[in-house]
């Protein structure tokens, strides 16, 4: 090859590695940029990817703090929880599914007195074995083995039952388990000691209190007897003097007796009644009465004790104020003879006097009536003032407990008055005397107006003669409110000195002291004052008013006298006052006012005259068992008139003797009786009936007005019963119907004459 060529050659190789490098070149230089811009991505990214990291760091520093923050609450919590549970002065325990104890407080442990066996990890049934074996547990009447059966199944429910165990220290635990989702147990040992002690005393309060209950009826059942007792007697007897010929003044008596004792036997059964109150379930029974009449009888009723102890009893009744009203006179007597009676029983000298006064509102046509009962008593001290009125509550101390009483009187009082929409109260000074007050509003029953008697103008100057001026000054005011001129005597000495100034009365106290009144009558006829009529005045409704007595004077008036009594009495005696010569014996009988006076009854039907003829049956036996002597008298006299044969007995032991050899056809039997009482005597004769197919019809007489006396009376074999006090008509009721047949009829009316004539008891 040329060298031209060899040189084109190599210059067409150099320009083609030219364009080679520039090619080259630029390829470099393309991935050179390539190469920059990746390069500048990644570090960007790495930028990133380093930010990215410290927000993680950051993060998981916040979340270590956290953890840790947690970490301190929940053992505080925890703490806490523990300080609590440790606190609790009852038991506290955790078990797990298995029954494993997993924790419990000092409270718990401490049941086991300090056993060491019994930490976490215990297993229940253990802890039950330990309580038995180490005698911690009390298991009464159950053998230690059914306790543990019982125990052990229980906590296998899946809600056990509260139980109750006795610890050897006496302690009572009530143990509660609850059993959560995973199957662990909760369980409270809750200290109950105080609880089972109390609730034993108050079982024992109860108990106490059931049978102070009981020992209260029994009292009131007593209570009800020992007065009614009497008292059938009181009632029986005046209902039989009623019966006979009395003159108007004894009649009045008889008839206050008798409605005052049963006044108080309608008291008896309220007293007996008093639940009633309590339970609001009494009830008022208004009724138009007279409140002067009402008050009068309920003095007369304690007049015999005052004028026993030497008390005046005195009422003042204000002039100006109506006497009718409605209203439940059995309840307001009920008050009065409870307020009046404990002025009486209190007061050893001095007087009780009644002030009974009044507002009256007359558009509304009633009347607010005050009524004071005041005495001169041993009082009541300052701090026991509220007391009286409550059930039961009496005055506490020497001078006032030889005094006997219920101490519900005053706590019946007070209800009732409330009842009637009034208000009781009391004032009193310790050692000085005591003022018991009551207001009542009361409808009036009549216009106030006053009816006065109309008196002969002869009739000008009395001469009141009394050694109480109290009673004096209330005469005064009522002599006074009828234009009369009184002068007053405090002893008959004195009254004889003031005859001198025209006196056209007397009215004089009986019992005076020096003279008494009847002696001062005497005087005065023996000084020439035989014109001057004399009224006596008596505190003993039961004093015997001889004849002697009638001779000298005009008449005798119950003192405190009603005003009615006292102004009837002077509209006839000033008649005579203007009559004076006329024959005293005709003035003599009438005491009482005359117009208000019943008609004396026929005196019973003479005896009849024996007849020839011998009776051919017998009369009719009635056995009486009664131990009560005037009880006895009382139905002797009831039965008087019927042709029976009348034995008594005195006791149940008689009662079965005389069942056996008088053989009766009718027994009253009495219940209370000593020695062996009418139940008993009854199962005794009904023993000796058996199989002989007789039966004696037994009736029982009972005093006991409690509720259930009848099923106990009749379940004890008595066929009837009575209560007291005994009613004739009833009495004659049972003896018609059970006579027999073939015997003299039992009415008198229809008996052989001779055999009434053997008949008289
Ligand atoms: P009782 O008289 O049956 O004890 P009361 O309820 O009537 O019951 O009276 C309660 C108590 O109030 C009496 O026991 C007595 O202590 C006292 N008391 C009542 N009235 C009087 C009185 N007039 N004077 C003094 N104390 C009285």
């Amino acid at each position: 090859m040329s060298l031209a060529d060899k040189l084109a050659e190599e210059r067409r190789a150099r320009l083609a590695a030219e364009r080679l490098l520039e090619l080259k070149q630029a390829e470099l230089s393309a991935a050179n940029r390539k190469l920059g811009r990746h390069a500048l991505a990644l570090t960007k990214q790495i930028g990133q990817t380093q930010a990215e990291v410290a927000t993680v760091r950051d993060e998981n520093a916040k979340v270590k703090s956290d953890l840790h923050t947690a970490n301190e609450k929940i053992e505080t919590a925890e703490r806490r929880l523990w300080h609590s549970i440790q606190a609790f002065q009852d038991g506290f325990a955790f078990f797990d599914a298995a029954g494993h104890l997993i924790g419990a407080n000092t409270a718990y442990l401490n049941i086991f007195d300090g056993l060491e066996e019994v930490t976490p990890g215990i297993t229940y049934e253990r802890i039950l074995e330990l309580l038995i074996e180490e005698g911690l547990i009390s298991t009464g009447s159950m053998k230690a083995r059914d306790w543990h059966a019982m125990m052990s199944e229980r906590w296998h429910c899946d809600s056990p039952e509260p139980v109750v165990v006795q610890l050897w220290d006496e302690r009572y635990l009530r143990l509660i388990d609850q059993r959560g989702h995973g199957g662990d147990v909760v369980t409270l040992a809750l200290d109950i000691t105080s609880t089972v002690r109390y609730e034993q005393e108050l079982q024992d309060a109860r108990a106490r209190a059931e049978a102070a209950n009981r020992a209260k009826s029994a009292f009131l059942a007593n209570m009800s007897h020992e007065i009614r007792t009497p008292m059938n007697g009181v009632v029986g007897m005046a209902e039989l003097l009623n019966d006979t010929e009395l003159d108007d003044e004894q009649r009045l008596y008889a008839k206050t007796i008798k409605n005052s004792g049963e006044a108080l036997l309608v008291i008896i059964n309220d007293v007996l009644d008093y639940s009633k109150i309590e339970a609001d379930k009494l009830e008022l029974h208004p009724q138009e009465f007279d409140l002067e009449r009402s008050l009068h009888e309920v003095v007369m009723l304690l007049q015999p004790t005052a004028r026993d102890k030497g008390l005046a009893l005195l009422v003042d009744y204000d002039l100006f104020l109506p006497t009718c009203f409605i209203g439940d006179p059995g309840r307001i007597r009920q008050v009065l003879t409870n307020l009046i009676g404990n002025a009486v029983k209190f007061t050893k000298q001095g007087h009780v006097t009644l002030r009974v006064t009044g507002i009256a509102s007359p558009e509304e046509g009633q009347c607010a009536v005050h009524v004071t009962i005041e005495d001169t008593g041993i009082g009541i001290p300052e701090d026991k003032i509220e007391h009286v009125f409550g059930e039961f509550n009496q005055v506490e101390d020497e001078r006032n407990r030889k005094f006997e009483g219920t101490g519900l009187g005053l706590a019946i009082s007070k209800r009732l008055i409330e009842m009637m929409g009034g208000e009781i109260w009391v004032e009193s000074e310790d050692g000085k005397g005591s003022c018991f007050g009551f207001r009542v509003p009361l409808p009036v029953k009549a216009p106030a107006e006053q009816t006065l008697p109309k008196l002969p103008s002869s009739l000008r100057h009395v001469l009141l003669v009394d050694d109480v001026p109290l009673n004096c000054e209330i005469l005064q005011k009522h002599l006074q409110m009828l234009g009369l001129k009184v002068t007053t005597a405090g002893t008959a000495a004195e009254a004889l000195t003031a005859m001198q100034g025209g006196v056209n009365l007397v009215l004089s106290g009986h019992n005076l002291p020096g003279l008494d009144g009847l002696q001062l009558a005497r005087d005065l006829r023996s000084y020439g004052w035989n014109g001057v009529p004399v009224l006596l005045l008596n505190s003993s409704p039961h004093a015997a008013i001889g004849s002697d007595v009638r001779q000298l004077v005009s008449g005798v008036l119950q003192s405190p006298a009603p005003r009615d009594d006292l102004f009837s009495q002077l509209a006839r005696l000033g008649s005579e006052a203007a009559n004076p010569e006329a024959p005293r014996a005709a003035a003599a009988p009438a005491a009482a006012a005359p117009a208000a006076a019943p008609a004396v009854s026929p005196a019973p039907a003479a005896a009849v005259p024996l007849a020839p003829a011998a009776p051919a049956f017998r009369k009719m036996r009635v056995l009486a068992a009664e131990d009560n002597k005037t009880n006895q008298l009382v139905f002797r006299k009831i039965v008087k008139e019927l042709n029976i044969e009348l034995q008594f007995a005195g006791n149940g032991l008689e009662a079965v003797e005389a069942y056996k050899h008088f053989q009766p056809d009718l027994i009253f039997m009495d219940i209370s009786m000593p020695m062996m009482d009418g139940k008993e005597a009854t199962a005794e004769i009904r023993k000796l009936e058996a199989g002989t197919g007789s039966h004696v019809h037994i009736v029982a007489l009972t005093a006991h007005a409690m509720a259930g006396d009848s099923e106990g009376i009749l379940a004890a074999g008595l066929d009837h019963y009575l209560t007291k006090p005994l009613r004739k008509a009833l009495i004659h009721e049972q003896i018609r119907s059970h006579a027999p047949a073939n015997i003299q009829p039992v009415e008198a009316g229809s008996v052989p004459p001779e055999a009434a004539a053997g008949n008289a008891p």
